[in-house]
């Protein structure tokens, strides 16, 4: 099918509220490594990955062969029969978290690991309330939309009255007017005031990425997340830390973006680039978060752990391991935040430049020292890149947020080409703004 012919039957049996990228949506064919080609043969540096997921690039050999396998083996059981990918993958997934991060429930996506987690934190504190970050966003199901803060993603009417929201560590904008350090990081203190003011006084978690995705890669700053996790154990609660963006090594260094904090969740959810594209959620706790769920009632998921998605999963950490671990992540994300500096200082409409790893977010305004976002800049550079071949991706509250987050098998070179593009599609929109 060409690309009017997908376009024609997306309009007509798909809900119209779906998001598609670009004036004219991009339908995509086929890739490899770092490169997708679209229906009509062109090709694309792909710098956004399926949104964080593709860790290891599309089409890797590894993750294509085991699913193979596994497919002309067994596709599927259900979590009533204990499977060997499974169990394996649990093992890992207890190896490379942090802290005594031990067992594990997988899902379908992040909506259903952040539901899970949850109902787990309440179930383990015997408390209602979460304490969340205004600009999180946390999935597309009833509980993770209340979880999350912006209004645009909220949608339907039925929002947990046991979600509060605090101001969240976004340095460019400070919520409270005030710079850091001299802050004192005031913003993390407001956790204290809304469990205070809005709750009964315990609470059952707080919950926060380590860098807010959807929210515009807004990176806190240090020490915030010692604060942070300090107030919620006073008040009763535990630490439920959603690495559905920043796991699995993208923040560089460590392979899950708290480590940057150097505090320890009791629970941590995680989806995206955990499998390579195929779908899977996971919640993982702490042996004695997750004893607390016995005899509560019972929990299964007929396509949680399948045989298939697991292989995927325990293909791509491999994969991780060998190709793109960490530190590679993080020399090849300095070297990407290093070429966006140097677009800072030729392009005024870029404001500011934030992230860790692979994780690179350039917040557009029309101009510094108003900070008036620039969503239509955005638009245009978006136009701009596409036509040059690079795809990325974009965010924040006020939708002037570009997210830079190609696989994690990306090389200084893959940088490269994508900065020469953002290079010459930011002098197009500044010139056609007049800027
Ligand atoms: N948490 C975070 C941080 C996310 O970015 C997302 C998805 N953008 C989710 C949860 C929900 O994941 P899913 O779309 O797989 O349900």
């Amino acid at each position: 099918m060409n690309t009017q012919e997908i376009l024609a039957k997306q309009k007509q049996y798909l809900w119209p509220n779906h998001i598609l990228y670009y004036t004219e949506p991009l339908p995509l064919d086929h890739g490899e490594g770092l490169y997708v080609w679209d229906v009509e043969g062109h090709k694309y540096l792909d710098f956004f990955g399926g949104i964080l997921t593709t860790s290891v690039g599309h089409n890797h050999p590894k993750v294509v062969e085991r699913v193979r396998d596994q497919v002309g083996k067994l596709i599927h059981s259900s979590t009533l029969y204990p499977q060997e990918n499974h169990v394996n993958l649990a093992e890992k997934m207890a190896q490379l978290t942090p802290g005594k991060l031990q067992m594990s429930f997988f899902t379908n996506s992040g909506s259903e690991a952040n539901e899970k987690a949850i109902t787990v934190a309440q179930t383990y504190t015997d408390n209602r309330e979460i304490v969340a970050l205004r600009h999180a966003y946390s999935g597309g199901t009833s509980l993770t939309m209340s979880v999350t803060a912006h209004a645009n993603w909220r949608l339907g009417k039925s929002f947990s009255p046991d979600i509060k929201h605090a101001v969240n560590p976004y340095c460019y904008r400070c919520p409270l007017k005030l710079s850091y350090p001299s802050c004192d990081l005031a913003c993390a203190q407001d956790i204290e005031d809304v469990i205070r003011t809005t709750t009964s006084g315990r609470i059952a978690a707080f919950m926060a990425e380590p860098i807010q995705g959807v929210g515009g890669f807004i990176t806190p700053p240090d020490g915030y997340f010692q604060i942070a996790v300090a107030i919620a154990h006073q008040y009763g609660g535990v630490f439920i830390c959603d690495e559905v963006q920043t796991g699995f090594g993208r923040t560089g260094t460590h392979w899950f973006g708290i480590s940057h904090w150097d505090v320890e969740p009791e629970i941590m959810t995680m989806a995206k680039g955990i499998a390579n594209g195929l779908p899977m959620g996971n919640t993982i706790t702490t042996a004695e978060v997750a004893q607390a769920m016995v005899g509560k009632g019972l929990s299964l998921s007929t396509f949680g752990g399948n045989p298939v998605s697991t292989a995927a999963s325990l293909a791509t950490i491999e994969a991780l391991e060998e190709e793109a671990n960490p530190q590679h992540t993080q020399m090849v994300g300095d070297h990407l935040q290093a070429g966006l500096h140097r677009l800072w200082e030729k392009y005024p409409l870029i404001g500011d430049v934030r992230g860790k790893g692979l994780m690179q977010g350039i917040e557009m305004v029309m101009d510094r020292k108003s900070k008036e976002p620039a969503p239509k800049a955005v638009a245009q550079l978006f136009e701009e890149t596409k036509t040059h071949g690079l795809l990325i991706g974009k965010g924040g509250l006020y939708s002037n947020v570009i997210r830079i987050a190609p696989p994690l098998t990306a090389t200084k070179e893959h940088v490269d080409e994508a900065l020469a593009i953002l290079d010459h599609a930011f002098a197009q929109v500044h010139e056609s703004m007049g800027a």
